[in-house]
């Protein structure tokens, strides 16, 4: 019998266990954009595969996958000119 994995922070060295009475956040990146929502607005149905959903357990992580998202828009910068 296989543990389902519980939802654990995406953020860079993080991992958090996500639990009920948490405030959690999700990000929502792509080459378009990036945006944060709380996690009890958020409808994951809203999005396609298109988008890279990460699972945030607070500011410090939402603020790190911003910064990776950042460096990302530079490689893709830098690779296109
Ligand atoms: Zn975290």
């Amino acid at each position: 019998m296989s543990i389902p994995p519980g939802p654990c922070c995406d953020g860079p060295r993080c991992g958090a266990i996500k639990r009920e009475t948490n405030h959690w956040f999700v990000t929502i990146e792509n080459s378009a954009g990036f945006s944060v929502q709380p996690v009890e607005l958020f409808d994951r149905d809203a999005y396609d595969d298109t988008v890279s959903l990460n699972d945030i357990c607070g500011e410090a992580c939402g603020v790190k996958r911003l910064q990776v998202w950042f460096t990302t828009q530079k490689e893709n910068n830098a690779t296109t000119e």
